[in-house]
C-alpha cells in the first residue's frame, strides 16, 4: 500500500547516498530548468528552450533508471554528460548569460559521479567555453572566468576527495571489529543474506561454521584482558592463513566467530574444519598454555533463512561443547 511504499522510498534515500544525490539534483534540475524552458519557448528562443527541455527529460530519465535498477553509477555518468553538453550548448547559443550556470555544473558534476569522470567533464567544458567565449566577452573576462572556474573545480575536487575518504572510513568502522579486523555481526547478516540469494539463483553450495574458544574466560581471569585480546588476534591470524580468499570470517561477539565458505560441500567443509581445529590445537596459545576451540558446521539448505542456517551451526557448536569441547561437530553427521 502507499504508506509502506513511501516508508520504503525514504529508507532507500537514507541508505543510498548516491541515490539521494541523484534524486536531489534531478528534482532541482527539473524544477529549476523547466520554467526557463517555458520562458525561452514563449520569448521565441527556440534552440535554447529545446536545450533546456532536453536536459529536463534526460535528467528525469536518469533518476527513474536509478530508482528502478538500483544502479546509480550509470545514471550519474549520464547526468554529468547531459549537464556538461547542456551547459556547452547554453553558452554557445546564449553567450555570457550561460556562463554563470557553468559554475553550478562544475560543482554538481563532482556530486553525481567519480572524481575522475567529473574532472574530465569539467576540463572539456571549460576548454570548450574558453575556445568560443572570445565572440561574446573580452579577453580580460575570459581569463577571469577561466581562473575562477578552474579554482572552483580544484576546490570541489579536494572537497569530494575528503568526503569520499571519510565515508569509506565510516563504512568500514561500522562493519569491522577494531581488535581483529574481522567483519562484524552487522556485515555477517548482509553476507549471509547475499549467500542465500546466490544459492537460490544458481545452487552455489555454502557452508557455515561457528567457532567458539574453549574456557576463554579463564584466560582473562588468570592472565588479564590483554592476554585474552592477543589470543583473539592470533586466532584470527591463524584462520586467515589457513582459509581460502573466498572464505569470509566474522566476529559474532566475544570469542565467537563465524566462517562462511563459498563453493564448499559438506565433505569439503568437514576436511577444512578438521584442518583448522588441528591447527588451533597445534599452534594457538599464550602465556597460559594451549588454547582450544569448539566448532560447529552446517550446509546451507534450500528454504533456509539466515537465522535458521546460523542457529543450526550454533547448535552444532554447542553439541561440541557438551561432548567435551576441543572438537568439530558437523550438523546431521553422527
Ligand atoms: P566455553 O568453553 O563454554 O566457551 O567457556 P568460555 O569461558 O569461553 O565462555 P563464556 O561465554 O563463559 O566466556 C566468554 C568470555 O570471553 C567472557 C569474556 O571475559 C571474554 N571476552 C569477550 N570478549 C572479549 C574481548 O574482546 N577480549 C577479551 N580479552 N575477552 C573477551
Ligand atoms: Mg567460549
Ligand atoms: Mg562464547
Amino acid at each position: 500500500s502507499m504508506p509502506i511504499c513511501r516508508v520504503h522510498m525514504l529508507e532507500r534515500l537514507k541508505r543510498d547516498f548516491q541515490l539521494a544525490v541523484l534524486t536531489l539534483f534531478g528534482v532541482s534540475a527539473v524544477v529549476g530548468i523547466l520554467p526557463f524552458a517555458v520562458y525561452r519557448f514563449a520569448t521565441g528562443a527556440f534552440w535554447v528552450g529545446l536545450a533546456d527541455a532536453v536536459i529536463v527529460v534526460a535528467i528525469s530519465t536518469a533518476v527513474l533508471h536509478a530508482w528502478i535498477t538500483g544502479d546509480t553509477r550509470k545514471g550519474g555518468v549520464f547526468m554529468v554528460i547531459c549537464n556538461t553538453i547542456g551547459s556547452m550548448l547554453i553558452t554557445l547559443l546564449f553567450g555570457h548569460h550561460g556562463l554563470f550556470w557553468v559554475f553550478v555544473v562544475v560543482v554538481t558534476n563532482f556530486f553525481l559521479t567519480s572524481r575522475r569522470v567529473a574532472l574530465i567533464a569539467n576540463t572539456v567544458l571549460l576548454l570548450t567555453v574558453w575556445s568560443h567565449a572570445e565572440s561574446y566577452i573580452s579577453l580580460h573576462d575570459r581569463v577571469s572566468f577561466m581562473v575562477t572556474s578552474t579554482l572552483v573545480t580544484i576546490y570541489t575536487y579536494i572537497f569530494a576527495y575528503v568526503t569520499a575518504t571519510q565515508r569509506e572510513r565510516m563504512e568500514s568502522l561500522a562493519s569491522q571489529d577494531p581488535l581483529t579486523g574481522c567483519a562484524n555481526r552487522r556485515a555477517m547478516e548482509i553476507e549471509l543474506e547475499r549467500s542465500i540469494a546466490m544459492h537460490r539463483r544458481d545452487r552455489t553450495a555454502f557452508s557455515l561454521a561457528v567457532l567458539d574458544l574453549d574456557h576463554f574466560k579463564s584466560i582473562n581471569d588468570r592472565y588479564g584482558h590483554e592476554a585474552g585480546d592477543q589470543v583473539l588476534v592470533d586466532f584470527v591470524e591463524l584462520l586467515r592463513q589457513r582459509t581460502r580468499k573466498s572464505d569470509q570470517l566474522f566476529r559474532m561477539g566475544g570469542e565467537e566467530f563465524v566462517l562462511l565458505m563459498r563453493d564448499t560441500h559438506c565433505a569439503q567443509m568437514d576436511v577444512v574444519l578438521s584442518k583448522l581445529h588441528r591447527a588451533v590445537q597445534e599452534s594457538l596459545g599464550g602465556i597460559g598454555g594451549p588454547v582450544t576451540v569448539s566448532i560447529g558446521g552446517t550446509q546451507l539448505r534450500s528454504g533456509d533463512g539466515w537465522a535458521d542456517w546460523l542457529s543450526r551451526a550454533d547448535a552444532a557448536m554447542y553439541r561440541a561443547k557438551n561432548e567435551g569441547r576441543d572438537r568439530v561437530v558437523i550438523d546431521g553427521k553422527d
